[in-house]
């Protein structure tokens, strides 16, 4: 009802428009990117949080609540201002899938093709089917038979994984330290270097862009090598992959090709699932390299990442493309500015 009205209501010119996000997690660049492209924008922030958006000065308009579960009453606001909405990875995590899929705004994106990157079935599913390298999955701790990295679910930020490399070892860490978590993953732990690859989908013109590529700085993993391995022991550290923040990379130029296939397998399966107008926007491809330059893919975050917050002024490669600064943020914007301006809004909404 409501997206009948809006298409029907479809204005040609982008500053009858107004790009909105949740204040979090890539929301900087997100603003930013949208004044880059002339466009108006807005954040959510809740109380207290939106000092980065006012010190920055990034925002045309902070709207505050004192909770996410505030978000539906300023909906109508939000759909009177004619805003966008651009889901990051904090905006999923606390909206939750359901409410993400009622939402009656403006949503850039496909809203079904989150139900396929957070259901680990589902996921392996769609990246297998895309041909891409997968860590082998061990379906219980009795099979455990080399080194598995245990995820647990919903877990922000690598939070509380671990290392085990015998069903002893895991259960050993598991119930002296998560005896009420049991829905966890048992992944292989691939030996060799993470690289994130940050990628954009037109769906305009249907070109797959490499956008740039990070690696995390992760707290302890990162500091654990800053201590002799006998100090390591006697400490009693256990290996853990809270991000604390990003790092960008360059990587290997010979790397390219398989990058670029890999992201337009997954683009290409994605039209296969039953997930509306399929990827499209920013996406992520968590991958670890190894000595033998095999790339491993263990997750897909199909909207934006953290990782992409190093290039506000854009990174080597979107350089080479743009030859001006081009952050994700503001990819994101000239989407949306072009898709308004050729009467192609609805091709970019989900
Ligand atoms: P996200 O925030 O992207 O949903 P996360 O932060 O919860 O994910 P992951 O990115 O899945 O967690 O992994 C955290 C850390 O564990 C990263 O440093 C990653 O490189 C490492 N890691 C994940 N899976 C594997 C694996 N199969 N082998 C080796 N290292 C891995």
């Amino acid at each position: 009802m409501e997206k009948k009205q809006s298409s029907s209501q479809a204005s040609g010119n982008p500053s009858d428009y107004v790009i909105a996000t949740m204040g979090s997690h890539t929301a900087l660049q997100i603003l930013h990117g949208a004044r880059q492209e002339g466009m108006r924008n807005l954040v959510v922030c809740k109380k207290g949080t939106e000092r980065a958006y006012k010190s920055y000065g990034v925002a045309d308009e902070i709207i505050l609540v004192d909770d996410w579960s505030e978000w539906e009453s300023i909906e109508d606001e939000l759909i009177k201002r004619k805003a966008i909405i651009i889901p990051h990875g904090s905006f999923i995590a606390y909206m939750g899938h359901d409410r993400v899929k009622n939402m009656r705004a403006m949503y850039f994106g496909t809203k079904e093709i989150l139900e396929w990157e957070s259901n680990r079935t589902m996921e392996r599913k769609w990246l297998q089917a895309a041909g891409l390298k997968l860590p082998h999955v061990f379906a219980t701790p009795e099979e455990i038979a080399k080194p598995v990295i245990v995820k647990f679910h919903g877990a922000g930020g690598g939070f509380g994984y671990f290392i085990a490399k015998s069903p002893e070892q895991f259960y050993e860490v598991k119930n002296r330290k998560y005896p009420e978590q049991n829905d966890f993953a048992l992944q292989e732990y691939i030996v060799g270097v993470p690289i994130y690859a940050h990628y954009f989908q037109s769906a305009l013109t249907g070109e797959l862009e490499i956008m740039s590529f990070d690696k995390r700085y992760e707290s302890n993993a990162d500091s654990i090598g800053r201590i002799r391995a006998e100090d390591q022991l006697a400490a009693n550290i256990h290996t853990s992959y809270t991000i604390v923040g990003n790092i960008p990379v360059v990587i290997r130029e010979s790397l390219l090709p398989a990058f670029f296939s890999m992201g337009e397998r997954v683009v290409e399966e994605s039209k296969k699932l039953e997930a509306g107008k399929g990827l499209f926007g920013p996406f992520c491809l968590e991958c670890i390299v190894t000595r033998k330059l095999e790339i491993f893919v263990f997750e897909i975050s199909a909207r934006i990442v953290a990782g992409t917050n190093p290039f506000t002024m854009g990174s080597p490669y979107s350089w080479l493309k743009y030859d001006e600064p081009m952050s994700t943020g503001r990819r994101i914007a000239r989407e949306i500015k072009f898709a308004i301006e050729q009467g192609k809004l609805a091709k970019i909404l989900g």
